[in-house]
């Protein structure tokens, strides 16, 4: 039988407010443990939670950005448990009334264009830190990280694969940093994600039972912890077996996920209104004034690309993935306004130089007024679109101008056409033999001739006029 994967997903993003969601307690990351603290985040008896603005005005941005509807009136709850890192004994979240509810973000795999649904979103804190020393038989805890403002957003089970999971994931990240809410790094802990998949035989109407998956630190993990599973359920079944609802742990290492609980040990949370905080009331004069500070977002921006610019949409796709790679390749535009050209230079040589040394564009040894000058070098035929790879790898090494090392490399390109007639009539001289087998119906060689021609000019003579001269010259012997 041919199974297909359901998958939700549950997002956890940190807010980047400067203080925490119920007290005044800074959310610096880094600082010696348990120094961000006072009696409210610490749990301590008779003491009043105040909500943060803040926190509620970042959300709402989210909220309007994946086109979700907004409760005008929503709840905190508590959501019982006890934890050594949580020292109220329960997490302020939202439960049955979170803020704002049934939007979506569209993702866009392998050209095709697909509808995430968003289930809710709502606002929550976040739990402070056990460390376990390695050294001793003790654990310890940081209270800097209690209160930290969360939002959860979780997705309808509207996800087929892991590609499209990983498309969601990336797209809702671009989000909160267009936004400016978060800082969207998966690593650092500041964007969590916990994966719920089920198997289900391809054209059938129902859900299978869901496994949830934990531990997912990197968008490689997720797609690759969900590859897993779904191999691992379509077995289960494939043996006759049945899957049953648990929270699993991805093993980075081992590359597998292993049972952590079942549902059994699932927790039983007893939420209930939290009595010290009133119904949060949010009207639309608030939501309409949030709404004009929302910057343009992904979507839209690559639909400008794709006008303005004529883009194909993977290219708009790629330089709107972050607000600061559109901005370069915007900023190359103003020297250099011809948008194709520029976007191959930063999709691809510049795309790769900031991967291979680990940056980010704001850190980009090229700066886009270099790059715009390069592109100037080759438009009026200094040099050729071969040297500039080399000018732009000197660029990024040293940081010079474009001008500056193509003068000190004497890297000018020859567009002399007289000039070059001459050295390409001596090279048909030399190769003789070559030319006769060319005449003979072994055009193939015309780029042996052209290879010819450059190693003769050292690589600076302009290719297109080599061919165009090439091609005359050849004709007329025939
Ligand atoms: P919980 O709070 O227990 O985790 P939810 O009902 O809030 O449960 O669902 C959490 C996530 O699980 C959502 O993203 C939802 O889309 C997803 N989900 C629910 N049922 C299934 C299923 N059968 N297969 C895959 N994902 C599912
Ligand atoms: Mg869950
Ligand atoms: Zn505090």
């Amino acid at each position: 039988m041919a199974y297909e994967p359901v998958i939700g997903l549950e997002v956890h993003t940190q807010l980047k407010t400067r203080t925490k969601i119920f007290c005044g307690c800074s959310t610096a990351f880094g600082a010696p443990p348990n120094t961000h603290t006072c009696p409210v985040c610490l749990g301590m008896p008779g003491v009043l939670p105040v909500l943060n603005k803040k926190v509620v005005e970042y959300t709402l941005k989210m909220a309007i950005a994946t086109h979700c509807r907004i409760n005008r009136e929503s709840r905190f709850a508590r959501k019982n448990y006890f934890y050594p890192d949580l020292p109220k004994g329960y997490q302020i979240s939202q439960y049955e009334l979170p803020i704002a509810f049934n939007g979506f973000i569209d993702i866009e795999t392998n050209g095709n264009q697909k509808r995430i649904g968003i289930t809710r979103i709502h606002m929550e804190e976040d739990a402070g830190k056990l460390i376990h020393d390695p050294d001793r038989p003790v654990s310890m805890v940081d209270f800097n990280r209690t209160g930290v403002p969360l939002i959860e957003i979780v997705s309808e089970p509207d996800i087929r694969s892991p590609e499209e999971a990983g498309a969601y994931l990336r797209h809702l990240r671009a989000i909160v940093r267009y936004l400016d809410i978060s800082d969207g790094n998966m690593e650092e802990g500041s964007f969590r994600c916990d994966a719920n998949i089920s198997v289900r035989p391809i054209g059938s109407d129902f859900f299978g039972t869901r496994a949830e998956l934990k531990n997912l630190n990197s968008f490689k993990h997720v797609e690759k912890a969900l590859a897993f599973e779904i191999s691992r359920q379509i077995d289960v079944l494939g043996d006759g077996g049945r899957v049953i609802q648990e929270t699993r742990l991805w093993d980075p290492d081992k590359n597998r996920s292993t049972s952590m609980r079942g549902k059994e040990e699932a927790h039983d949370y007893r939420y209930f209104p939290d009595p010290d905080l009133l119904p949060l009331a949010i009207d639309d004069d608030w939501i309409d004034a949030i709404r004009k500070h929302i910057p343009e977002l992904p979507d839209e921006k690559k639909r400008r690309f794709m006008e303005k610019y004529e883009l194909p949409a993977h290219d708009a796709d790629m330089l709107t993935s972050s607000r600061e790679l559109a901005d370069y390749f915007e900023d190359c535009l103003l020297d250099f306004p011809n948008p194709k050209p520029v976007s191959n230079w930063v999709m691809g040589p510049l795309t790769g130089l900031l991967n291979a040394e680990n940056k980010s564009v704001t850190e980009s040894p090229v700066s886009s007024k270099d790059l715009a000058q390069l592109l100037v070098l080759i438009e009026d035929k200094t040099i050729s679109s071969k040297m500039a790879k080399t000018v732009f790898e000197e660029m990024a090494r040293t940081g010079k101008a474009p001008k500056k090392i193509v003068a000190e490399k004497g890297l000018v390109q020859m567009t002399d056409e007289t000039a070059i007639e001459e050295i390409v009539k001596k090279v048909l001289r030399q190769c003789a033999a070559e030319v006769t087998d060319y005449k003979n119906g072994k055009t193939k060689l015309f780029g042996f001739f052209v290879g010819q021609v450059m190693k003769e000019t050292k690589g600076k003579a302009n290719p297109k006029l080599v061919n165009e001269i090439l091609k005359k010259l050849l004709e007329n012997k025939k």
